[in-house]
């Protein structure tokens, strides 16, 4: 498909380059024949009553012939050049438009196949729960000794199911949100974001009883969206607490660096193997012993969704870690 594209580009490109290309050389070739004609037909030798009547007559028809026979060969040879010079700035023209209109579509076409594979990772990611569900009903409704609490039970499991797939679903729409518009920007307070997202992390910490503690060392302030921002931190947090054992502690750190705002959240959790930390911020990317805890509910599109709001605020966030000892994740945004 884009191969085509390229090539209709190309040709556009090509059809444009020759259009000039033919323009001047019409041009060159017009004066080049208003010149000659200056030059041989105007010389004063060959005007009627000039030097040229007194040759004797046939000397006088061979020396006009003569001039007619270099007025021709010169007008062709200016023909021949032009048409050469034509040829080679269509080859070089051409290639040089086909490279032209790759470079022009391969933003689009790895735009393209992004939006592919993100189609076919979310269609993955949510045909896995729904056949699930789907098995787990169908077995359910054959059973001729179905009793009420067996059908509780099912019901129950479906709906903890479809509350992942909602969850599921929102990320999916706030990826596509964010990629799609333009964040607003205020000013916000970095103090303000930590307390707010400790706030929504808050019952699940107390649930594990889990203490949060916050270090901050300045008063910062950025521009950017609030809303976003403490999704972000939100989901970091919830991540420490989600990946940590009852009783452990979560920091929350906040510092200004150079031209930089400095956020931690650090861990005593369970870690993440070297292998899987260069994948973590991938959407849908669950590390294997979360993928087989089944307490830790998600579908690895969290730090996706935080990695994205990071980067329209044009900061960066990254990530350490210890299997067994715990995690630090660092987000660094611009200030103002
Ligand atoms: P999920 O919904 O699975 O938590 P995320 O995108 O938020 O999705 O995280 C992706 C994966 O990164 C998780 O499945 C988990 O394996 C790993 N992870 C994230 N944060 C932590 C953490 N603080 N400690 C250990 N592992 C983590």
């Amino acid at each position: 498909m884009f191969h085509k594209a390229s090539l209709k580009l190309a040709s556009l490109y090509l059809a444009v380059i020759m259009l000039i290309s033919l323009f001047f050389s019409i041009n060159i070739y017009q004066l080049s024949v208003d010149e000659l004609n200056h030059g041989f037909r105007n010389q004063d030798l060959s005007q009627e009553g000039g030097p040229i009547d007194l040759l004797p007559q046939n000397v006088r028809r061979q020396w006009l012939q003569d001039q007619e026979y270099a007025y021709s060969e010169a007008k062709g040879r200016t023909f021949d050049r032009l048409i050469i010079t034509n040829l080679f700035i269509f080859v070089v023209g051409g290639a040089v438009s086909y490279y032209l209109a790759r470079r022009t579509l391969q933003p689009i076409e790895e735009a393209h196949a992004a939006q592919s594979r993100f189609t076919a990772d979310a269609s993955h990611e949510l045909r896995t729960p729904i056949a699930a569900m789907q098995t787990e009903i169908e077995v359910t409704l054959m059973d001729p000794n179905l009793t009420l609490d067996k059908t509780k039970h099912v019901l129950n499991s479906n709906l903890e199911e479809l509350g992942k797939l909602t969850a599921l679903t929102e990320g999916l729409l706030k990826l596509a949100q964010l990629e799609s518009t333009e964040i607003e920007q205020t000013n916000v307070s970095i103090s303000d974001l930590i307390d707010s997202s400790i706030d929504r992390v808050a019952p699940a910490a107390k649930a594990k009883k889990i203490k949060i503690h916050r270090d901050e060392k300045a008063k910062i302030k950025v521009l950017g969206d609030q809303a976003s921002l403490t999704e972000a931190i939100v989901t970091l947090l919830e991540n420490a607490v989600k990946y940590s054992p009852e009783k452990s502690e979560v920091r929350i750190t906040s510092a200004a660096d150079g031209n930089n705002a400095v956020i931690q959240v650090i861990d005593q959790g369970m870690g993440i193997k070297p292998k899987d930390l260069k994948h973590i911020f991938d959407r849908f990317y669950r590390a294997d012993s979360a993928r087989s805890k089944t307490t830790a509910d998600g579908y690895g599109v969290g730090l996706a969704i935080a990695k994205n709001i990071v980067e329209l605020h044009g900061g960066s966030i990254s990530v350490s870690s210890k299997p067994n000892k715990g995690s630090t994740f660092t987000i660094q945004i611009p200030i103002e």
